[in-house]
């Protein structure tokens, strides 16, 4: 057996923590053993149940006849769409990119139906934001809004935010830190938080965001709905008093006119105290792709490109959006990376893609490859392939791979299908 013990630690790429503390055992090229990842994160290292071969029309095929059909499909498109790329490495999102300036294509990712708006606050610096190693070193509060971490990202309260010691908070989760759920239900979360949980009923969190300003801005909160405004005004007494507030955003939250809420919410949080926030990324290189596409064009998601005399000209809205491109049956191919949107989208909107030539580009086998017309399988990012990705809070990570297979990454897998076109 040959043991990678030698301290090399590796990077875990089963959600957008990244940790990078990873060890493993490997013999030949199969990992036999798993250490410090949580259980989400065995599961992505331990990788795909059965490795899923190249896919032409329901056939078996090699991969360059797999990649001549795929770039064939794309280069006879008037208008496809390029989506997915959250669990890409930042190499493999370039390559998309330029794919998609290639043959003028629409580019889009989960965040445009959930987490951009809070993103693109961040990016344009509207909200104050933070490290996760300044929340483990110097958070006092800390606010999981609409986000249950223990269960989408297992190591987050021991690694970061609320039971590691820090610099400045030494005496730990005991004494020195203040965790507390908002919430439409009892999280596992919630339940650590024990009587700092705070319940809300099902969409009410703007509602709530506006009586809680009203408290920290010592009004009488106007409660549009029934709740014990005692409560209210012992989390605004709270919040009031942090030295170094932090509010991690889940997926319980999110569209854009919560976020003019929420962006109040900081603005007032930061006239009596000190707050930043953190949107709880759930794919390991969503923010990645985010960041990429605003480096290139100035918009995280949504965009449509055009070649015209200046290079490439770009548009950007909600009529970009996958949701919208599919109801609208806007796009005539796809090209599916990392993703599987036949699983998650609503069914009004995924039947589209039974409709139109798919390309299916991914590790593992999932409903949108079953449906494809191409499926190429691609090497797992983070196992059997190295690159870089953003931490949920913007760090950038590099990563090994740990173990060699014979399967292409994705972005040699699109670098191939570019050449071809
Ligand atoms: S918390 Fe996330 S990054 Fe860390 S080990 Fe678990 S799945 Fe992997």
């Amino acid at each position: 057996m040959v043991s990678c013990l030698n301290k090399n630690y590796y990077v875990c790429t089963g959600c957008a923590l990244l940790c990078d503390d990873i060890e493993v055992e490997v013999s030949g090229d199969q990992i036999t053993t798993i250490k410090t990842a949580c259980r989400k994160g065995f599961s992505r290292i331990r990788g795909c149940i059965e490795p899923m071969p190249c896919i032409v029309n329901g056939k078996n095929v090699d991969i360059n006849t797999a990649i001549k059909d795929a770039a064939k499909i794309l280069k006879n498109a008037d208008k496809p769409l390029i989506f997915g790329l959250g669990n890409s490495t930042s190499e493999a999102q370039k390559q998309a990119i330029k794919l998609a300036k290639r043959i003028d294509a629409f580019i889009d990712d989960t965040s445009s139906f959930c987490q951009g708006p809070t993103l693109e606050a961040i990016l344009h610096g509207k909200i104050r934001t933070c490290t996760l190693d300044d929340v483990r070193n110097r958070a006092d509060v800390i606010v999981y809004w609409g986000a249950d971490p223990s269960n989408s990202h297992p190591r987050h309260l021991s690694r970061y935010s609320y039971f590691p010691r820090g610099e400045e908070r030494q005496r730990g989760w005991e004494e020195d830190r203040t965790a507390i759920v908002i919430d439409v239900r009892k999280s596992h979360t919630a339940k650590i938080c024990g009587d700092k949980f705070f319940q809300i009923p099902l969409h009410t969190d703007a509602f709530f965001i506006d009586a809680l300003i009203d408290a920290l801005s010592g009004k009488v909160p106007n409660m549009l709905f029934d709740y014990d405004i005692k409560n209210l005004l012992k989390l605004a007494n709270i919040l009031k008093k942090a030295q170094f507030g932090i509010i991690f955003e889940g997926f319980g939250i999110y569209n854009i006119e919560y976020m003019e809420t929420m962006a109040r919410l900081m603005g007032k949080l930061n006239e009596v105290s000190n707050f930043h926030l953190i949107p709880m990324v759930e794919h390991y290189n969503m923010r990645g792709f985010n960041q990429n596409l605003f480096e290139e064009t100035g918009f995280l998601n949504r965009v449509k490109f055009k070649k015209c005399e200046k290079g490439f000209d770009v548009k950007y809205g909600v009529d970009y959006s996958i949701m919208e491109v599919l109801n609208t049956k806007k796009i005539d191919a796809a090209l599916i990376i990392g993703s599987d949107p036949m699983s998650y989208l609503p069914r009004s909107a995924a039947e589209y893609l039974l409709e139109i030539p798919l390309v299916s580009v991914g590790p593992c086998e999932n409903f949108t490859s079953r449906v494809a017309k191409v499926t190429i399988p691609s090497a797992l990012s983070g196992v059997e392939c190295g690159g870089s990705a953003v931490r949920m809070d913007g760090v950038k990570v590099r990563f090994e791979p740990i173990i060699k297979r014979a399967r292409l990454s994705d972005e040699e897998i699109l670098k191939r299908i570019i050449e071809a076109i």
